[in-house]
C-alpha cells in the first residue's frame, strides 16, 4: 500500500523533529530541507540517508 498523506503525521524528521511533507520519491523536512528516500513505499529518516 503507497503511503497516504495522513501517515505523515507519525513522522517528523529525525534531525529537528519538524514535519514532513509527502514529494514524488521522497519525505522533504518543513523545516530543515532535507529530503529522505522511500524505499519501496517506506520512508528511511536516517539522517545519513537524508540528501
Ligand atoms: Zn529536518
Amino acid at each position: 500500500m503507497p503511503l497516504q498523506p495522513e501517515d505523515l503525521r507519525w513522522l517528523a524528521c529525525p534531525v529537528c523533529r519538524q514535519p514532513l511533507a509527502l514529494d514524488a520519491d521522497a519525505l522533504r523536512c518543513t523545516g530543515c530541507g532535507r529530503r529522505y528516500p522511500l524505499v519501496d513505499g517506506i520512508p528511511v529518516l536516517l539522517a545519513d540517508r537524508a540528501s
